[in-house]
């Protein structure tokens, strides 16, 4: 698994920052040469011909290669974002961000030093590399201690003038946990996660998101208040106690996406509000925690999680009411997120039928 910490190099020399400025810019402009080569000519690969069609550069072939690399790159993700969100694809601009592997960067860390660690990075001039000094940070170091490595690799960018390198750490293989608590976590619309246990996460999820609505789209408050919503997410998910916890069952999100539409228990908008792509976010940080704490996370394919008794089985639509769930047959009576977590931790432990049938 990998994870990113982001240092500030601002202790650099001026003249560094220049080089590294000039750099930068050189490197920017040829990025956005190549996309818009290679958005003309969907051909356009990254060899020798396609390198070749610029010329006019200060750039190393080496620095000129990654560029036409992070070009064709740039392209893809623009493509996909947009088939995703459904829109027109439009020539992408460049943002700026260098992208430089172990042919441009090597990372020291010195603790003897008064500085904790170095970049050395390749500059336009050949054979001549800057060493850049950072401070470690928080983050870094509790990746650090547990037994991540640094890959020389970094995400180069300049933010308000200042400039950032995001590094990028490593660990090999994560060995789950064999002791501990199986739980399933229901995603909903009220509370943002239900675990099996009663435990509820993000209950004031409707605060942010109603507070998204009030905002016109796109401005400056909106964007804020997806910020919020984000980081009211990300903290909710640290009161999961994951210490106690050997695996997770959720329920897949192409099933959620399936089953909402055929259950239709969520009105248009509140599938707008709720949409999968948030989810996926919740669940991807999830998945981080779980992979940080050694705890399997294991989707479950299940339909009528929402409908069917977690105590006799008997599916109804109607023993859902809103927030609250009452069985029509043996009037077990329950949360409704709650008793829909139930059902996927018995799918998930093989309990129940799988998927989940009306039939039975
Ligand atoms: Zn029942």
């Amino acid at each position: 698994m990998r994870r990113t910490a982001t240092v500030s190099l601002k202790f650099t020399t001026e003249a560094k920052k220049d080089q590294l400025a000039t750099l930068a810019e050189e490197y920017q402009t040829i990025v956005q040469e190549y996309i818009d080569i290679a958005w003309q000519d969907s051909s356009t690969k990254l060899n020798k011909q396609s390198l070749a069609l610029i010329q006019d550069s200060t750039l190393s072939e080496r620095y000129k290669s990654n560029a036409l690399r992070q070009a064709l790159q740039t392209i893809i993700n623009t493509k996909k974002s947009a088939k995703r969100l459904g829109k027109l694809v439009s020539k992408p601009i460049f943002n700026g961000t260098m992208i430089l592997d172990a042919k441009f960067v090597k990372i020291h860390l010195d603790k003897a030093n008064h500085f904790d660690g170095w970049i050395k990075l390749s500059t336009l001039s050949r054979g001549h590399r800057i060493w850049i000094p950072f401070k470690r940070t928080k983050p870094l170091n509790k990746w650090l201690d547990k037994d991540f490595t640094l890959l020389n690799t970094i995400r180069l960018r300049q933010y308000h003038g200042n400039w950032y390198a995001n590094l990028v750490l490593e660990k090999e293989t994560i060995v789950f946990k064999t002791e501990g608590q199986v739980i399933g976590i229901d995603a909903g619309t009220k509370k943002a996660l239900s675990l099996s246990t009663g435990q509820h996460i993000g209950d004031n999820y409707r605060y942010y998101i109603d507070k998204i609505r009030r905002k016109q789209r796109k401005s400056k408050n909106y964007q804020q208040a997806l910020i919020e919503r984000d980081n009211y997410l990300r903290q909710e998910l640290n009161k999961i106690d994951f210490s106690s916890i050997k695996t997770i069952y959720v329920e897949d999100l192409k099933n959620i996406q399936r089953n909402t539409k055929k259950e239709r228990r969520l009105n248009k908008t509140t599938r707008k509000i709720l949409s999968v792509w948030v989810q996926a976010k919740t669940f991807g940080w999830l998945n981080h925690k779980c992979e940080e704490n050694c705890v399997l996370l294991s989707s479950v394919v299940a339909r009528y999680t929402s409908q069917a008794c977690s105590r006799c089985g008997h599916i109804e639509k109607s023993n859902r009411i809103g927030e609250l769930f009452r069985c029509k047959k043996c009037s077990f009576t329950l949360d409704a997120d709650h008793q829909a977590s139930l059902n996927i931790l018995s799918v998930g432990l093989g309990h129940l039928e799988f998927p989940i049938t009306k039939a039975a």
